[in-house]
């Protein structure tokens, strides 16, 4: 089971980035190409389902599955990027965080409206990242056709941030 796999690879880090955070981390998997195969292929035959023309990845581990799938689906990949990193002209959303607030963006040309993006980021945790980007595309008049995660924290209840989307939502291992 891909789940299981995905559990036994991915790191558990205590007290990272702050004390009393287990930070998942996910490098171990990128060191093991059979299971990114089977991860690209887990996400290709899950999201079957859904229509999209594009992959929007988070920065910056969002980028490495994200990327990776658009490629097998040979679909354009727009990258998110946190505030001041993309050289061209941008439009930006903000959003608050536990401490503080954080400002992501993505390229004014990024895709044409009415473009239909699926969300692709590792880790969904409290959803703020995720509800953001949604924004973002649909600032510039994309439509959410979705969303994909390596792992979803269930238990701090991101999902609850997009719950219109729920039928949508990818998640290979909790
Ligand atoms: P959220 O906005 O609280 O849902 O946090 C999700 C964002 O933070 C994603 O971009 C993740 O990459 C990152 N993140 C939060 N916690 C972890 C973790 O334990 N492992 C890897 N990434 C994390």
């Amino acid at each position: 089971m891909i789940e299981q796999q995905i559990k036994e690879t991915v790191r558990d880090v205590m007290d990272f980035p702050k004390p009393g955070i287990v930070f998942k981390d996910i490098t171990p998997i990128l060191k093991n190409q059979e299971l990114c195969t089977q991860i690209i292929d887990a996400f290709v035959e899950r999201l079957s389902g859904l229509a999209f023309d594009a992959i929007a990845g988070i920065e910056s581990r969002g980028f490495l599955f994200g990327l990776m799938l658009a490629n097998r689906l040979n679909k354009p990949f727009i990258p998110i990027r946190k505030a001041g990193k993309l050289p061209y002209k941008t439009v930006k959303q903000s959003y608050n965080l536990e401490y503080g607030s954080a400002t992501i963006e993505m390229h004014e040309d990024a895709f044409e409206p009415g473009t239909k993006i699926l969300i692709h980021d590792d880790l969904l945790a409290t959803g703020g990242t995720v509800e953001a980007t949604s924004l973002l595309i649909q600032k510039m008049k994309g439509e959410i056709a979705g969303f994909s995660f390596i792992i979803s924290l269930d238990f701090l209840k991101g999902k609850d941030l997009i719950k219109p989307y729920a039928d949508k939502v990818v998640a290979l291992a909790e």
